[in-house]
């Protein structure tokens, strides 16, 4: 797949024309927006597949932003550029449904890697599942197919990363993965990073939208000193 869309939106001009100039010569196509309505706009008229968001923008704030577009239903990858050491901005923008993050500064290397990655995982070979497969467990039915998951016959909404997440664990019930192996897995890229937090978020997630008693989970089980496992 070559010339996807992606969107920059970023106000500071020096930095979205590094962004832009860096992604342009990788072969994707650029938009940028440098105000979060402008962004909201591009996102409509333009449908780019990935959305690089900054968090501090002039008008409305990124994370207005990324809560928007999934209110909206939209799905494309959503990758927030955060300050350093706000800790905080990195754990609001995966509540708010955006897949990953990177921390400034970042190196152009390691953020392409990231877009690279997140654009396999959206639209390439792991995106693909055969036609009408379905897995169930309690009152919990997830459609391969349609990528929906209905609770007690209500459509219940999933990020897209939530919903890969959930998809690894319970195609592979009993089997007990670390971070890594789900980072690996899910978001398609080693995590030498440390993202353990991006895990840890995403499941809780999972388990308030899907479980009877989130704090004491019946499917999407804690293993201790290792991680997680899907409890058949
Ligand atoms: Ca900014």
């Amino acid at each position: 797949m070559a010339g996807e869309k992606i969107l920059i939106v970023e106000d500071e001009r020096a930095v979205a024309r590094g962004l832009e100039y860096g992604l342009a010569k990788e072969g994707f196509d650029v938009l940028w927006a440098d105000t979060g309505q402008r962004a909201l706009e591009l996102a409509h008229s333009r449908d780019p597949h990935l959305i690089l968001l900054d968090i501090r923008l002039p008008d409305i704030s990124g994370f207005d932003v990324c809560r928007q577009l999934r209110a909206e239903g939209r799905r494309q990858p959503i990758l927030m550029l955060t300050a350093r050491d706000e800790e905080t901005d990195k754990v609001l923008g995966l509540e708010l449904g955006a897949d990953d993050y990177v921390v400034k500064p970042y190196s152009l290397r390691e953020l392409i890697s990231r877009i690279r990655a997140l654009l396999r995982r959206a639209y390439g070979e792991l995106a693909k599942v055969s036609r009408g497969e379905r897995l169930v467990f309690g009152d919990v039915e997830i459609d391969l197919e349609r990528l929906q998951v209905h609770r007690q016959g209500k459509l219940v909404f999933l990020t897209p990363t939530e919903f890969r997440l959930l998809r690894y664990l319970a195609s592979n019930p009993e089997r007990p993965f670390s971070r890594d192996e789900l980072i690996e897995a899910v978001w398609g890229y080693d995590s030498d990073i440390g993202n353990d937090r991006t895990i840890d978020v995403h499941i809780r997630h999972l388990r308030e939208k899907l479980e009877d008693d989130p704090p004491n989970p019946r499917w999407l089980i804690t293993v201790r000193g290792v991680g997680y496992k899907f409890q058949k």
